[in-house]
């Protein structure tokens, strides 16, 4: 049994290794487990960039995918995360709650993947509906056969990252399936529920006008998704692999400049798409 820590504040930029290492693995954690105290990675208490208004972004630990250009590596083992009770997370989330509340933000559970540990986010999300908040995840869509109803009704809103139309390249990018994350992104759709897609524009790996192209149409008739959000892909993140002595394959890979993220932007627009 991992020891309860403390809950940290910081940043998605902040490396943070090893602080559980009796943790189970996170393939193992089942849904139906009990969800009182779960793995955090650490939170921010002021972005404007995760949903709307102003959000405390809650980064929880577990992920199953294994993103090339993943800025967060130390948010993929539940190891590394700290371990905390979901009253600890509501008590501190209530200290922000009236100014959320006031700035039309809330909550939004980030990783990682928010549904490795579905219990746990689960609790918190509730318990933040329950202060008034609005809620979102920030998800891949790879573990939405787990949302239950219960689940969802706990999120008003739900950014669901599409990293590629195509079974090959998302299979290179993530090394996992892409089916998932479209079945989960038509559920999303049939409910009526409200989504922002986010797409990591990779320079050489995703930015494929093809791919663009693929996911472009697959998204522009669904009436639930506002936004289609084009996010340029940085190197803040590689510091992490080198920390963490893992196999950094972009290191050469440039930032995605404004003249390819306009052509990207321009081709979700075309489809339809509302997209910044
Ligand atoms: S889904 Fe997100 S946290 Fe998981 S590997 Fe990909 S970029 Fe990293």
């Amino acid at each position: 049994m991992s020891s309860v820590g403390n809950l940290e504040p910081g940043s998605r930029h902040d490396l943070r290794v090893g602080i559980s290492p009796d943790a189970p693995d996170e393939t193992e954690v089942s849904p139906n487990v009990d969800g009182t105290f779960g793995y955090v990675h650490s939170y921010e208490t002021s972005s404007r960039f995760d949903g709307p208004g102003l959000r405390v972004v809650l980064f929880v630990s577990g992920c199953l995918l294994r993103c090339n250009y993943c800025h967060n590596p130390d948010t993929w083992h539940l190891k590394d995360g700290t371990y905390v009770s979901v009253r600890k997370v509501l008590d501190r989330l209530s200290d922000f709650a009236p100014a959320l509340r006031s700035l039309n933000g809330g909550l939004t559970i980030s990783g990682g993947e928010p549904m490795v540990q579905l219990a746990f986010t689960r609790g918190i999300l509730a318990g933040a509906k329950e202060m008034g908040l609005h809620t979102a995840i920030e998800t891949s869509g790879f573990l939405g056969d787990r949302a239950d109803d219960w689940f969802l009704s706990t999120l008003d809103m739900v950014l669901l990252d599409i990293k590629s139309s195509d079974p090959e390249t998302y299979r290179r990018v993530t090394g996992r399936d892409l089916a998932p994350t479209l079945r989960f992104a038509e559920r999303l759709a049939a409910l009526g529920k409200r989504t922002w897609v986010r797409f990591t524009l990779v320079p050489g790996e995703t930015d494929d006008p093809a791919n663009v192209e693929g996911i472009a149409k697959f998204v522009a008739p669904m009436k639930n998704v506002e936004w289609v959000e084009v996010q340029p892909f940085h190197q803040l993140g590689a510091f992490k692999w080198k920390a963490m002595d893992l196999d950094y394959k972009l290191s050469h890979t440039p930032s995605a400049g404004p003249d390819l993220v306009n052509r990207v932007i321009s081709q979700f627009r075309e489809a339809g798409c509302h997209a910044r």
